[in-house]
């Protein structure tokens, strides 16, 4: 599945953001910088109406929803790199998630403290984006000489890394991650096993006051604007007002999100914003039995989506009957859509879309 690393400075409101997610009480949020010291992890479904509406056409008797991780990865604080505070395990954990969620505090409050004793968004998120940079630097160099070694044997595959890491190195010495660079579709798979801290997505988080969760306030609107120059993700949440949220029953929630002037929970746009970021995309499968979401890649091909569902449909795949979610709306079911000619069978090349309606045939 997907994983998303909550990062972000001590005290900025990663626990209290988490803890909404997952409606655990198991990451405590406490006012003291390092309380989360193990990263905790939880899955969260992915709130999705068009689920609901699938099900109750077929009258599946269970829905399940397709899930992403989330990661609440424990605090860092300048000179990480260097193995301060708890540097080397935050970025041991790091390496292993998809995107980065980077919360950012835009909150005043007295009685929190904050680890650099002012509130500055921009400067905090500079603070952490230095200590991954310097990580990957180093990293880098390390790397750089072990391969010195491969070269030598003529491995194919420690050239193309070489070529890779020289790259990176060069953007990151100039100032910019390595996100910054262009890779190729021959290159992604040794892009990838390199693991850098910052060429992986970023979603940042901005964490305002109760009163300000609608519209964000001057901070909120700094970083919004340094999130479009870097091509990042952005979105403006109260991780307290989350907490409450994640309380109430569906019907009390609707009833404090429209007394607050807000359309939807800020979890919900914080993981569609996620799914937007990592480019993925939903298709169903629609029976009595259950309807259920799977996540995949935009551009994912039937085959390996069926391989999401067990690997034995990839193995074996013939053909996906296909139904786009509105054509199955429309016809108010498979038999409905089926005879308005809209049930396409599709083949191995076939690129699945948001929202389409699956039914694999496979050889067992
Ligand atoms: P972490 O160290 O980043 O995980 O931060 P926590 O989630 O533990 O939060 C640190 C403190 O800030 C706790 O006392 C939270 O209740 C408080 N806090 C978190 N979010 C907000 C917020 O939006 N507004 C205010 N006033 N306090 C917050």
């Amino acid at each position: 599945g997907f994983r998303m690393g909550i990062v972000g400075l001590p005290n900025v409101g990663k626990s209290t953001l988490f803890n909404a997610l997952t409606k655990t009480a198991a990451a405590q949020a406490a006012n003291f910088p390092f309380c989360t010291i193990e990263p905790n992890v939880g899955e969260v479904a992915v709130p999705d109406p068009r689920l609901d509406r699938l099900a109750a056409i077929a009258g599946s008797r269970q829905i399940i929803p397709t899930r992403i991780t989330f990661v609440d990865i424990a605090g860092l604080v300048k000179g990480a790199s260097k193995g301060e505070g708890l540097g080397n395990q935050f970025l041991a954990n790091i390496r292993e998630v998809d995107a980065i969620a980077h919360v950012l505090r835009c909150f005043e409050d007295g009685d929190v403290t904050h680890v650099e004793g002012r509130v500055d968004p921009l400067s905090d998120a500079e603070v952490i984006e230095t200590e991954l940079m310097i990580a990957d630097m180093e990293s880098i160099e390390r790397r750089l000489a072990n391969i010195a070694r491969k070269l030598k044997g003529g491995d194919k595959e420690a050239v193309a890394q070489e070529r890779l890491l020289k790259q990176a190195l060069a953007a990151l010495e100039a100032g910019q991650p390595a996100l910054s660079i262009a890779v190729s579709e021959d290159d992604r798979k040794a892009w990838s096993m390199l693991q850098l801290l910052t060429a992986k997505p970023v979603l940042y988080v901005c964490n305002v006051a109760e009163s300000e969760a609608a519209a964000g306030n001057a901070w909120s609107d700094k970083v919004a604007h340094m999130a479009r120059a870097q091509g990042a993700g952005h979105v403006v949440i109260s991780a307290r007002i989350e907490e409450e949220i994640s309380q109430l029953d569906a019907e009390e929630q609707q009833m404090f999100l429209s007394e607050m002037g807000l359309d939807e929970a800020g979890l919900d746009r914080l993981i569609r914003a996620g799914y937007a970021l990592l480019g993925l995309q939903t298709y169903f499968t629609v029976g009595p039995k259950e309807a259920r979401a799977w996540t995949i890649g935009k551009g994912t091909l039937a085959p390996q989506a069926a391989g999401v569902i067990h690997g034995d449909f990839e193995k074996g795949f013939i053909r996906a009957e296909t139904i786009a979610y509105d054509d199955y709306i429309a016809g108010k079911g498979e038999a409905g859509a089926r005879e308005a000619g809209k049930l396409r069978v599709e083949g191995k090349t076939y690129e699945v879309r948001d929202g389409d309606v699956l039914h694999f045939l496979f050889n067992a």
